[in-house]
């Protein structure tokens, strides 16, 4: 049973976290806004959101039309979090909005379609293998190529759509277990969630490989989902908090020493599973849980054996730290820690890095008006870096990206960190 309404501020980790009402309008998140440095308006602040967020939820009251394009413009982002002197938990008090409207209004029946089937195939693994297979067809026969050159996909409008498909799907599932390769010092769980095990696979065959190669054997358990994120954002905390419960069930049935995540979108939901605030959630599992989840990057860089070598690059390589790991989770440190063991490496941060680059999740898609502009700062930076390597640990991050950095001249490859640890580790043998 859900009890996310409660209309008094509630406690949660030891930390007030105030209600929609509680914001000083003081303007401080203003210029830290990402969709306000964009448009230059009051509507498109958190401050003004969190205004529309409280009539919601504290008033009951279905916002305008206006007021709703301009919550929906946000990125969820979390900026504003980062410098809220009343401790503002926008995210939340976000989700609680999507939540309670929901409730509130029903979507067109075209737009509630369209969700509906996004979210039910995002659900069901076999369902979202099927749908992998068919792309990874559709890839291989040079369709793909042929649809690209003749302009239909332009005429159908799914060009957008269509240019956020990863180079190279894969829709074999991963092996359950990957035994390490040199001594074994024991064995993590890897979460690969819905559609990074086919539409990341560079990533999750790099993070099995490295983890082997510093010792842990790697368990993939094929019963577990969707983290909940997308449906969590979407108003839909109940199928959210059940995709919650069967990937604390899956993952802490194992006898591993952790539960690595790549993807820092998927890490930031993972561990912020105990705000879905379900009656039945059991802290102690809750607990077990949280305890051993942590970022591949991380881990890797934490139990980094001293005499395993890795191949020289004489490269400068750029780090994007994604809004999730920056604003939320707050570890990027450790994916420069990691790439700085690289023989001879340059390494900086992309410039910018607390502006989010647009992804948002699916804002490319919704969004393109807010998601593009954010996107090509981002792709400026990164020429004016003069980087070779854009290194980022988020796929959405990632997919967006690589867009703008493949236009560039020369082109500029966009990987996740233990990727580019992957392929070192792999040429110095
Ligand atoms: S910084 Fe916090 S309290 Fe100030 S206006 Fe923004 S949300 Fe409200
Ligand atoms: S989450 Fe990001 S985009 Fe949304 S209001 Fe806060 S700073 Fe702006």
């Amino acid at each position: 049973m859900l009890e996310f309404f409660d209309d008094t501020a509630y406690e949660q980790n030891g930390l007030y976290i105030p209600e929609a009402s509680d914001c000083m309008r003081c303007g401080l998140c203003v210029s830290h806004c990402p969709t306000f440095r964009l448009n230059r308006i009051d509507e498109e602040t958190p401050r003004r959101r969190i205004r529309t967020i409280d009539k919601i939820l504290n008033q009951s009251v279905v916002p305008s039309g206006e007021e709703l394009a301009h919550l929906n413009n946000c990125l969820q982002c979390r900026a504003c979090e980062t410098v809220c002197p009343s401790k503002m938990a926008y995210g939340q008090l976000l989700d609680q909005s999507r939540q309670k409207l929901a409730e509130m209004a029903e979507p067109s029946r075209l737009a509630g379609l369209i969700e509906k089937l996004s979210l039910a195939l995002i659900e069901h693994k076999p369902r979202l293998h099927l749908l992998s297979r068919l792309l990874g067809i559709y890839q291989r026969s040079g369709l793909q190529t042929l649809l690209r050159k003749s302009g239909l996909l332009s005429v159908l409008k799914l060009e957008t759509y269509e240019s956020l498909l990863p180079p190279a799907i894969d829709a074999a599932p991963l092996q359950p277990f990957y035994l390490a390769t040199i001594e074994r010092r024991g064995s993590v769980a890897l979460f690969t969630g819905c559609i990074a095990e086919s539409f990341d696979r560079v990533t999750a065959a790099a993070a099995i490989r490295v983890l082997n190669r510093i010792g842990f054997d790697v368990i993939v358990p094929g019963q577990q989902g969707c983290c909940g994120a997308i449906h969590q954002h979407r108003g839909r905390a109940e199928t959210a908090a059940q995709l919650a419960w069967r990937n604390i069930g899956v993952f802490n049935a194992l006898d591993v020493e952790a539960v690595v995540y790549t993807a820092s979108a998927c890490g930031l939901m993972l561990s912020e599973y105990e705000q879905l605030a379900i009656d039945d959630f059991d802290d102690e599992e809750l607990g077990f849980f949280r305890e051993r989840l942590i970022d591949v990057s991380h881990f890797i860089n934490l139990h980094w054996p001293d005499n395993l070598p890795l191949q020289a690059c004489r490269k400068i390589v750029a780090v994007h730290e994604p809004c999730s790991q920056r604003n939320t989770l707050k570890n990027q440190q450790a994916v420069y820690e990691l790439l700085a063991r690289i023989p001879a490496v340059n390494l900086i941060p992309l410039a910018d890095n607390a502006v989010c680059c647009g992804a948002g999740g699916v804002h490319r898609l919704t969004h393109p008006h807010i998601a593009d502009p954010l996107g090509a700062e981002k792709i400026e930076q990164l020429h004016i870096s003069g980087a070779d390597l854009l290194v980022t640990s988020n796929i959405g991050c990632a997919l967006h990206l690589a867009a703008g950095a493949g236009q560039l001249e020369p082109q500029v490859t966009v990987m996740h960190p233990v990727a580019l640890i992957g392929r070192l580790l792999q040429e110095a043998g």
